[in-house]
């Protein structure tokens, strides 16, 4: 393929780890069928990366580019290494993104004229769906634009019901006390493929009182929108959500394409010039790596709650009393703003009575980590890639979701995927210590360890050649972002 004839795709995420590394993976499969890659991070997150991974990290290749636009939220000085807050996110990149990226693609253009073919003219869009501002600039500059939702489809699921929850009734909550009476186990029995879910399941932004609940319109908005894209892209794999996919295209008039667990697609073909390009918005911690090499097959609990997860003082301190009273050796990644409002405190009489068989650290390289022969359990909030990499590695779950669709992960992993057990959200420490220890030991344990190593081999199967994903890269690349080719 010469430069004059390459496709170019724009690559923008949702500005979150959980939506920037999935969209990094999937710039790189492109990269290599091809594709000159702009990947458009925004201004705060392209300096954080900039910050943990060092000042030419996001130099890429001649035909990998890194670009930036402002977020519109105003600068948070004192918090700059923080998560940002995710109803602000989606209300600023609504309102103010459209413009910024509709003056990008015209530079690119300009670029590309001005660049005898070394940038060719943008052909199409790989967007977060979670952005769909970028559905207009496509419509513009007439170049498709795929949907990236780099969530579960069954989260998906969850969110096509809001406007349905909110027609009959179920959300707003009529007061606090819904959320303490037994309503969020209501029974919600006309959602397809899943008969036994109950108001808790679904994505949790519909636990509100407030009519006007910014997060429920917005989610109704990106759905109606969803429809309009190009195309629907997933990180999950066909064995997997087959059903729910299955559901979901008759809801969707585009086509749906599973193209998962990205990790592992990438991870097979990857050549060495794109391995250095990556997307920590934290410094990575490399020594746990080593301390797991030191230990017994399946022997470790891996805890961690992602990038956006905050808890109380004193559920850490649940979570770290259970760990303890477990006698299971473990490996805890607290990030530095982990802990609602303050940095994370450990007891002392903890630090010492597990010192011999912990790892406390900030941030891993957690696909490595979750892959390593000596982790035999994940305490987990359930974000979707965190699933997806257990699965993956065939390593079973205690669930925590915190927010949005993690609840409808958890239930999907405990009743159907049979990899996970869930503990109660108002965690107490003496829950964490039999959970884990039945995680580790147990009889459930073991059945979960045996149904996640299934996952693990489908996941493998679906991103070998002829596997489900690696067909449906191939065919997503000629019949949507490269029609002609
Ligand atoms: N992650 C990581 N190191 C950590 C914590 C998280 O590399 O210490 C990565 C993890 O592998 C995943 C992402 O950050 O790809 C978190 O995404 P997820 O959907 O699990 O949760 P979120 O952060 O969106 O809540």
């Amino acid at each position: 393929m010469t430069m004059e004839t390459k496709p170019h795709a724009v690559c923008i995420p949702y500005p979150a780890q959980g939506h920037i590394n999935p969209m990094l993976k999937l710039a790189k499969l492109l990269h290599q069928r091809g594709f000159h890659i702009t990947f458009v991070n925004t201004h705060f997150n392209h300096n954080r990366i900039l910050k943990s991974r060092g000042p030419n990290s996001l130099d890429g290749l001649p035909d990998f580019r890194f670009e930036s636009i402002p977020d519109g939220l105003p600068p948070t000085e004192n918090k700059a290494d923080a998560t940002q807050d995710i109803p602000s996110l989606c209300e600023s990149t609504e309102k103010t993104c459209l413009d910024p990226f509709r003056k990008l693609l015209f530079q690119l253009n300009d670029a590309s004229s001005s660049s005898g073919g070394a940038v060719p003219p943008v052909s199409c869009v790989v967007s977060d769906a979670a952005m769909p501002f970028t559905l207009k600039a496509g419509e513009e500059f007439g170049i498709p634009v795929a949907l990236f939702w780099t969530i579960s489809a069954c989260g998906l699921l969850g969110y096509t019901q809001y406007e349905n929850l909110v027609n009959k009734g179920f959300t707003p909550f009529k007061d606090e006390s819904s959320f303490t009476n037994g309503y969020l186990d209501t029974l919600i029995d006309w959602i397809p493929v899943v008969n036994d879910i109950r108001l808790k399941d679904l994505p949790s932004f519909i636990r509100t009182t407030n009519p006007n609940e910014f997060m429920v319109k917005y989610v109704i908005r990106l759905i109606k929108l969803t429809s309009t894209g190009s195309a629907i892209i997933f990180n999950t794999f066909d064995a997997l959500e087959h059903n729910v996919l299955e559901a979901l295209s008759s809801m969707f008039p585009c086509p749906i394409y599973t193209l998962g667990p990205l990790h592992l697609l990438v991870n097979k073909t990857q050549p060495k010039s794109l391995s250095s390009i990556a997307s920590n918005l934290w410094v990575e911690e490399l020594e746990c790596l080593q301390w797991l090499d030191s230990k017994d097959s399946k022997s470790i609990v891996y805890v961690n709650f992602g990038s956006i997860t905050a808890v109380t003082p004193e559920q850490l301190i649940e979570f770290a009393w259970g760990l303890a009273n477990s006698k299971k050796p473990f490996v805890w990644i607290i990030r530095p703003d982990l802990v609602d409002g303050d940095s994370a405190i450990l007891p002392s009489e903890f630090v010492e009575e597990t010192r011999e068989r912990s790892l406390i650290s900030s941030w891993c390289p957690q696909e490595e980590v979750l892959s390593h022969p000596a982790i035999g359990g994940f305490l987990t909030h359930c974000g979707w890639n965190s699933t997806l990499e257990s699965l993956s590695a065939g390593v079973p779950m205690i669930c925590w979701p915190f927010f949005a669709e993690q609840q409808t992960n958890c239930k999907f992993l405990c009743d159907y995927w049979g990899s996970g057990m869930e503990i109660n959200p108002n965690v107490k420490r003496d829950d964490v210590e039999k959970l884990v220890r039945e995680l580790m030991d147990g009889e459930k344990g073991n059945d979960m360890r045996n149904k996640a190593m299934e996952w693990k081999h489908k996941a493998h199967e679906a991103t070998e050649l002829g596997g489900s994903s690696l067909v449906n890269l191939d065919n997503i690349i000629s019949k949507v972002l490269v029609p002609s080719s």
